[in-house]
């Protein structure tokens, strides 16, 4: 039967924003499919995008406000239905008296939503510090060690370009991510005869089209690009003109052991610096005048290698002679031992990509011309693209290791060049940016916004958030010497340190889309007892929660107040500028969401739920002089909020202007939402070809993300082969630096891990293992058909996996008497599982695997409670634990990126006289008012 009406809109079955079609009939969704008119995915869909219907009319879905009923324990899932008046009433109340007290007392976590411009600003003017989203325990690693090494990142923010490469290696990338956009990518790459190599510790998904398969050790990753390194250099592969031109390559650092200054770049001091904080008077060492010279002079080349001194005796060397006496033992022996790639392997690769990137340079005639006035004819591309993800960044070593990628990419002379990687706008960012997080408790101020955002990235000790003590201010423990770089939070200490008092109680928790009673938490098992844990007093330790969700999730039995959100069918999004958009290379691309259905039972846009508490609680921004709302709904707020009055600068970039003639910077359009409903949800500026690419150097580029400011400066952005940010950490924990300082406590893990030079160290969990007991290393990844634990309510994608397998090398379970699908119990230091053994060739002897997030909670996601999920399917979360020996959090000591791929186990069988059935054993929870039992 033909379907009545088609609607264009975005889909969110997954992160990915492909566009799409909705056809209905009688306002009922009766099928979906790809939008051939979108950009990102040209009218392709995957499972989880045509399954869509089965989300919108799932069984586990909220329909109304819930509030835990009296005397009901947390985690029973038992719930009263009350109205939105209601519970807008005590969410009014509660919220207010917090900020007018102490805002940190109210934390606000979201999971991988799409709106952290919205929640970033509302924590910020709540005036609470406590906030941040899922980043810190996903790849936090690969933001960070690139962000601070070439101004760009992977994904979102910048990636392969396939259409010209020649040679693609992907390198811990989960067998789907990027779902449709990248397989296009790779399909039209691998046809034009492209060569893939996937180095990954499992060969399925994108690793399973892979031209050569490398399997590598999980952490180990940094070992194999060092000594990729290594040899890039030892057979002079890189890319000189790049690299002494592009990156701080030939900038002097100060090798003075007892100087303040040791490990600093040197500076001209008579120079003008033009801005402090990315100064240009850094020297290097002229090789046709043997000098010292202001970095970039006219007429002048960087040494690389050497030892100089300068007039007044300091002894200095370009960055690139340290790296290169940093790299010279990591030879391929030497990484082999650590990756189990053998020598001769790595020494191929690193000979392949660098004879790719030399040989099969690409010119393109698009003349540009550099921050220093040089004209160009054309732009040069290196044809060798990569690929990473969270397998490099899941480890407590990920920093370091992503970092490593970041060079090496660099050397090769790849970036934002053609065939190589490049930026999405707003990207490349200053090195670091230039937002910081608050700076001490004095920042936190009641019924305040917060001068800053709450997260945002240091570029010195001056920049943490720490107390005089040096003690963390944030919850989570973010931005302090702990973690000095947490630049996405630490979402998974949220819980046991609100639990433990450490550093302090709070009173509210918000959480959104996040399902941190289950598989977006460590030590799942404790944390469920931390949430319904009380005080001597009989009260919570943690007193209130609150969950916003679609679904009936684990989280939400564990809420105080529920609140029912909508699906991405049922509401307006903005995909912004001003958070993650879905930018092509080609220039800025923003996307919307627009309702196609309306909302399901009383179910509200979390959206909606943040403007009306903002008004209620009178944030400055949301409050016109007079005390009135000025913003009257969330599509409201999206056209008419500019970033400061007559900015011109808003949410969206598209139609802007009051006729929506304008583009990227404009005043309010009140038919914006209409004009990008009418051209697929989408808004793609294209830029000139010549600010297309180098844009870190690109003076035309740079003036014009100047003009629209999406760049506050327009000085180049080097790549940092050496760190100086981190140099600064560990002046301060050596005593050498004039301001912060680490407590005593932690002097010396600032000092090890801030080096301002790749370094690959085991991590830290397994450096806390007996490998003779647990000799294997167990890692997730998301399978293609489902989005962490969202689709377990799908009908369709149930389909394909109701429970999961821990997939093992065939000769590593026969050797512990596993039988191919037999029951066994895996077992950590930190917990145990029993689950359900498949045999897998395309797994290493060393590692064991499972698809993340199938298993579930008896009840959960309103399924049978004897459903296969949570009978037959498991969590490896309960083998992980958030904290270390010594108590330390399970995180990177730079960045605080959750160390998920680092646990160790072992396999036994199960005995004959045990269930068949999944272990650790929860209670089932009852279906919430509202929903609807699934079968
Ligand atoms: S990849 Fe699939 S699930 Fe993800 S946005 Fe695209 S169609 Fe939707």
């Amino acid at each position: 039967m033909p379907a009545a009406e088609v609607k264009t809109t975005t889909c969110y079955m997954c992160a990915c924003r492909c566009g799409i079609r909705v056809h209905l009939k009688d306002g009922v969704v009766r099928y979906i499919d790809g939008n051939p008119d979108h950009p990102l995915n040209q009218g392709v869909i995957c499972a989880k995008g045509a399954s869509g219907i089965m989300k919108q009319y799932s069984p586990a879905r909220l329909t109304r406000p819930l509030r835990r009923r009296a005397g009901a324990e947390r985690g029973a899932g038992e719930f009263e239905p009350i109205s939105w008046d209601e519970a807008f009433g005590i969410l009014e109340t509660r919220l207010a008296k917090i900020r007018a007290t102490d805002p940190k007392q109210f934390a606000l976590f979201t999971g991988r939503d799409q709106m952290q411009a919205l929640t970033g600003m509302f924590a910020r003017q709540f005036g609470t510090p406590n906030y941040a989203a899922h980043g810190g325990f996903c790849s936090v690693n690969m933001a960070a060690g690139m962000i601070y090494t070439i101004g760009g990142s992977f994904w979102e923010f910048g990636g392969p370009d396939l259409e010209r490469a020649k040679l693609f290696v992907m390198i811990g990338t989960a067998e789907d991510h990027h779902s449709n956009p990248l397989k296009i990518a790779i399909a039209k790459f691998k046809r034009s005869g492209g060569r893939f190599i996937s180095v990954n510790p499992v060969r399925t998904g994108y690793s399973a089209i892979a031209d050569e398969w490398v399997p590598i050790r999980p952490g180990t990753d940094g070992a194999l690009l060092l000594a990729i390194i290594h040899e890039i250099i030892a057979l002079g592969l890189y890319d000189r003109e790049f690299v002494a031109r592009y990156t701080n390559a030939g900038h002097l650092v100060i090798g003075d052991e007892a100087s303040e200054r040791h490990g600093l770049i040197a500076v001209d001091p008579q120079a003008d610096p033009v801005n402090p904080d990315y100064p240009q008077n850094q020297l290097w060492w002229d090789r046709h005048t043997a000098r010292p010279v202001l970095s970039h002079a006219a007429g002048t080349d960087p040494a690389l290698f050497g030892e100089y001194r300068l007039a007044d005796a300091t002894r200095v060397k370009p960055a690139f002679q340290l790296l290169a006496e940093r790299v010279e033992p990591n030879t391929p022996e030497w990484a082999a031992e650590i990756t189990g790639i053998p020598a001769g392997t790595i020494r191929r690769l690193a000979h392949e990509l660098g004879i790719t990137a030399r040989d099969e340079k690409i010119e393109l005639p698009i003349a540009w011309t550099d921050c220093w006035g040089g004209e160009h004819e054309s732009v040069t591309g290196r044809p060798v693209a990569f690929h990473a993800m969270r397998g490099l960044a899941a480890h407590s070593n990920g920093f370091h290791t992503t970092r490593a990628l970041g060079i090496l990419m660099s050397l090769l002379g790849t970036i934002d060049r053609p065939g190589g990687f490049r930026h999405k706008a707003p990207f490349p960012r200053a090195i670091p940016p230039s937002a910081k997080p608050p700076k001490g408790p004095q920042d936190v101020k009641p019924d305040t916004p917060l001068a800053s955002l709450a997260l945002g990235w240091p570029g010195s000790p001056e920049d943490l958030f720490v107390d005089e003590a040096g003690g963390p201010v944030r919850i989570d423990k973010g931005f302090s010497w702990e973690y000095p770089l947490s630049v996405h939070g630490l979402m998974h200490n949220v819980i046991t340190n609100a639990w433990r008092g450490d550093p302090y109680p709070i009173d509210t928790l918000m959480i959104f889309m996040a399902n941190m009673a289950w598989n977006s938490t460590m030590n799942t098992v404790e944390v469920r007892k931390m949430l319904n844990d009380r005080n001597a007093d009989g009260g919570h330790r943690i007193p209130f929660i609150v969950v916003c969700d679609a679904f009936q999730s684990e989280m939400t039995a564990f809420a105080d107040l529920i609140l029912p959100d909508t699906t991405y069918l049922e509401r307006h999004d903005a995909m912004s500028l001003l958070d993650r958009p879905i930018s092509e290379f080609d220039g800025p691309v923003d996307s919307v969401r627009v309702p196609v259905v309306p909302p399901t039972g009383e179910c509200k846009p979390f959206q909606e739920v943040l403007i009306e508490l903002a008004g209620r609680l009178k944030f400055p921004a949301f409050t016109r002089a007079d005390g009135s709302r000025k913003f009257r709904d969330y599509p409201d707020f999206i056209v008419n909020y500019e970033t400061e009055p007559g900015s011109g600068i808003g949410f969206l970039a598209g139609w802007r202007g009051a006729d929506g003639t304008q583009s990227m910077l404009g005043a309010p359009n009140p038919k914006q939402w209409e004009r990008y409903a009418a051209n697929n949800c989408v808004f793609h500026y294209e830029l000139s070809p010549s600010y297309q690419y180098m844009r870190n150097w690109n003076r035309g580029y740079m003036e014009w993300a100047q003009r629209v400011r999406m760049r506050r400066y327009g000085e180049p952005i080097l790549v940092h082969l050496y760190s100086e940010v981190l140099q600064r950490f560990r002046l301060a924990a050596q005593g050498k630096w004039p301001g912060r300082q680490p407590p005593e406590a932690l002097r010396a893990r600032v000092e090890k891990y801030f080096d301002p030079l790749p370094f690959w160290y085991a991590p830290l969990e397994v450096q806390a293992t007996d490998a003779s007991e647990y000799p294997l290393a167990a890692i997730t990844q998301r399978p293609m058909a489902m989005y962490h634990s969202w689709d377990s309510q799908n009908a369709w994608l149930r389909q394909i996996h109701t429970h999961n397998y821990l997939f093992v090398n065939s000769a590593t379970a026969r050797a512990q008497g596993v039988e191919d699908g037999g029951w066994i119990w895996v077992e950590s230091q930190w917990g145990r599982v029993r689950c359900m053994a498949r045999y897998s060739e395309a797994v290493e002897p060393g590692v064991v695997w499972t698809w993340n997030a199938i298993g579930k909670s008896p009840g959960a996601w309103n399924l049978a409670p004897d459903a296969n999920e949570a009978r037959e399917g498991f969590l490896l979360n309960h083998l992980i634990s958030d904290s270390l020996p010594g108590g330390t959090s399970n995180s990177d000591p730079v960045t605080g990126q959750a160390g998920w791929y680092d646990v160790r186990v072992r396999i036994r069988p199960a005995t004959d006289d045990e269930p068949r059935h999944t272990w650790p054993e929860f209670a089932a929870v009852a279906a919430a008012p509202g929903t609807r039992r699934s079968l």
